[in-house]
């Protein structure tokens, strides 16, 4: 059970008259966090970058320690990053396509993902292509096992869509991906830090998320992992003294592991935040968490539904922690806005984010609702009642 009188205590941003419902954007850090990074950048201002980190090698060793606990693989298949869009292009841009060559992406993949994999396949002769959705909204896996052939070398699985609850079955497309031998890259963005994930389970070749969102790290921090027989035979686009070393004048030899995936300046307070931020998760339980996250989510769809004029617009068969959703007289905007002014914090999710499935579905924009465990059920009866009388 989650100790919500704990958590709400640890976190300076919950009960102070505001309900906050947007996790999935940027959540609301532990005091920890905050205090973490702070006092870094104090000890920074004190005696410098370089002598503020060596104070805090094993700390920062640490963070990866602890990502690795959470997505049960190892530190060495970790690489730190300040986006996952950041992880998602580093790995995506890294794997060799040819001409005729066939990237596949899902159909409720985020823009930026799209917009990536377009250029890397057009910049080399290969070609992107959609994968459906099936009538519950997640991936259609039957027609994903007709699309696939040796010419695919990418597959981009989404885990939890931004615009929406589902949760897409990735260990089963994973197992049609690979028997057809293509690369399984997930965004995992919505998911780590409030689904249970383990990357063993799942099966994929590589995953990316975001440090800002569930995970209540600070902004500026991502994370990728990589398979560690795929941390050792790709090779990034980009490399630096980090994530190679320059060994005769005319040759460099890369990194061993997934740090030929990291340059290696970063934000150090950031990163040191965001270990805070995954031993935080780690202590409560993420089952815990996504026990409470799922629970109020199931609330807040279940509120909004009974609610006249209010539309909910999840799919999918399992849900995530997003509740989606529109109203008959009021557009998404204004929802938003009009909640703003009452102190309620909603975020719009817009067509041009998940363009696929929002054009499938003839849908501009939904309200996007993402309640983390720290949000009491009386505020989300605050919220419910707002929207009731808008
Ligand atoms: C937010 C989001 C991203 C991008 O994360 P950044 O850290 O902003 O790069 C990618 N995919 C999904 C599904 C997201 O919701």
């Amino acid at each position: 059970m989650l100790d919500e009188q704990r958590v709400r205590s640890d976190t300076p941003g919950a009960g102070s008259g505001s309900v906050f419902l947007d996790s999935a954007g940027s959540s609301l850090p532990p005091r920890e966090v905050t205090e973490t990074v702070i006092a870094h950048l104090r000890r920074e201002a004190e005696i410098g970058g370089y002598q503020a980190a060596n104070e805090r090698l094993d700390d920062l060793a640490a963070v990866k320690d602890a990502i690795a606990e959470l997505l049960n693989t190892t530190p060495a298949s970790i690489a730190l990053s300040d986006s996952a869009t950041r992880s998602w292009t580093d790995f995506c841009y890294s794997v060799r396509l040819r001409p005729g060559d066939r990237v596949l992406i899902s159909g409720s993949d985020y823009a930026s993902n799209a917009i990536a994999a377009l250029q890397h396949a057009h910049a080399n002769g290969a070609r992107v292509e959609h994968i459906p959705s099936d009538d519950t909204g997640q991936l259609d896996l039957d027609a994903f096992a007709d699309m696939m052939d040796e010419r695919v070398a990418l597959v981009s699985l989404l885990h939890a869509p931004t615009n929406g609850g589902l949760v897409n079955p990735v260990a089963e497309a994973t197992e049609i991906a690979h028997a057809a031998g293509a690369l399984v890259l997930l965004d995992a963005c919505q998911s780590v830090g409030q689904l249970p994930l383990d990357v063993a389970e799942l099966g994929v070749d590589a995953l990316s998320a975001t440090g800002r969102k569930w995970l209540r790290g600070p902004r500026g921090t991502g994370l990728l992992y990589v398979r560690p027989e795929l941390a050792t035979s790709l090779e990034p686009g980009r490399l630096d003294l980090h994530s190679a070393q320059w060994t005769a004048p005319g040759e460099y030899r890369l990194a061993p592991d997934a740090r030929r995936f990291e340059f290696w300046e970063h934000d150090v307070a950031a990163r040191l935040g965001l270990g805070a931020a995954v031993r935080y998760l780690l202590d409560l339980g993420p089952d815990v968490v996504y026990d409470a996250i799922a629970a109020r989510a199931a609330y807040l769809r279940k509120g909004l539904a009974d609610i006249p004029g209010v539309t909910v617009r999840d799919l999918g068969v399992r849900h995530s922690g997003i509740v989606s959703f529109t109203l008959d007289a009021i557009e998404p905007i204004q929802v938003r806005n009009r909640l703003a002014d009452q102190n309620i914090t909603v975020t719009v999710s817009h067509r041009g984010s998940t363009l696929l499935d929002m054009a499938a579905r003839g849908l501009d924009s939904v309200v996007r609702a993402s309640p983390h465990y720290f949000v009491g059920f009386d505020e989300l009866d605050r919220f419910l009642t707002a929207v009731s009388v808008l």
